[in-house]
């Protein structure tokens, strides 16, 4: 097997760019080979660390063989009609939660991203976008809003893409990490990738000429290099990843203010309803779980219920 092969002669890279079935890897020198990959291998995704055996000059075409990928730190799924899930992008450090204020904002469309985050292991961060078109009332309001995830440790930030306010803290927060920006369509993905990455929009251009075969087909994606330092992932499955796929349990684990509370409530199957003695109510009733929270909780679930099984989208 690959696994008990000779590597010595392989070198180290990072998937970089993927489309049908080839891989891009760039090499620690900063060169790109387009590599095959070795049958043998599940999956290679954008951020994958691997050995490859490189060509011996920069070719044309593809010539280079990924032959074995390291394991991953952080893997983002989505789920697959014949598979169950299938990894979309991998070694992720930070997801950057886009929302916007105008035409409105969705808390619960912010919580549902968030449980996906935390089931993977991942502190997301929140950006409100589209901030210059707030006035002071909306902006104070939104914050007082906002404040419940400052809270739990979810760091927030306001930013617009016509004033460029709050693009240089952006940047500060995207250095030496490689970040995944998530969201609903419309919110400004595409126009604050362009803030950080200036020359972004022919790269993001060139995934959407790819996607004519439908989301759920569409495999190309791309690491992006930033001119301050760290990485970028972008593809539309990246866009696309949410929690519909998620059982019950881990929904309600991603609500991690409520983890303290787990495993204590009276019945094993607690729904944290109405049930007799719910712990994560009481906590609720006693001002420890934000109660804006705890009905958003149930309302992922209804939405879950009503919605499962079915391959429709994340939402
Ligand atoms: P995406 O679908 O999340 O990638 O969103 P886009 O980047 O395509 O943006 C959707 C629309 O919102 C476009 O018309 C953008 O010009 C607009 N937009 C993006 N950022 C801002 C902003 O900060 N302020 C305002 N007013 N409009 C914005």
């Amino acid at each position: 097997s690959a696994a008990s092969a000779d590597t010595s002669s392989l070198q180290s890279g990072t998937v970089v760019g993927r489309f049908g079935k080839h891989a891009d890897v760039e090499d620690a020198s900063g060169q790109v080979a387009r590599c095959h990959i070795r049958r043998t291998i599940e999956s290679v995704v954008c951020g994958d660390h691997v050995l490859f055996d490189a060509p011996d000059e920069q070719q044309e075409g593809v010539s280079g063989v990924i032959e074995i990928v390291k394991d991953r730190q952080s893997v983002l799924t989505r789920p697959d009609f014949y598979d169950g899930v299938k990894p979309i992008a991998a070694n992720i450090d930070q997801i950057i939660i886009v929302s916007a204020v105008m035409p409105s904002l969705s808390l619960n469309i912010i919580d549902r991203y968030i449980v996906a985050c935390e089931d993977i292991g991942i502190t997301p961060v929140i950006v409100l976008n589209k901030v210059e078109l707030m006035d002071e009332a909306t902006l104070s309001e939104t914050r007082q809003q906002l404040a419940d995830y400052e809270s739990l440790g979810y760091a927030v930030y306001f930013t617009s893409c016509k004033t460029q306010q709050g693009i240089e803290t952006l940047n500060g927060i995207l250095k030496d990490k490689v970040s995944i920006f998530v969201g609903q369509s419309g919110v400004g993905k595409s126009s604050i990738i362009n803030q950080v990455l200036p020359d972004a929009q022919e790269l993001v251009g060139a995934i959407s000429d790819n996607s004519g075969l439908g989301q759920h087909t569409t495999t190309a994606a791309k690491l992006l290099h930033l001119p301050a330092g760290g990485d970028l992932i972008d593809s539309p499955g990246v866009r696309e990843f949410g929690l519909w796929h998620l059982p019950v349990e881990r929904v309600t684990w991603g609500f991690i203010e409520f983890r303290d509370f787990l495993g204590g409530c009276k019945f094993r199957d607690c729904k944290h309803l109405n049930d007799p003695g719910c712990l994560i109510r009481e906590a609720t009733e006693m001002g420890k779980i934000s109660p804006a929270r705890y009905a958003s909780y149930h309302k992922i679930l209804t939405s879950m219920e009503e919605n499962r099984p079915s391959h429709s989208g994340p939402f």
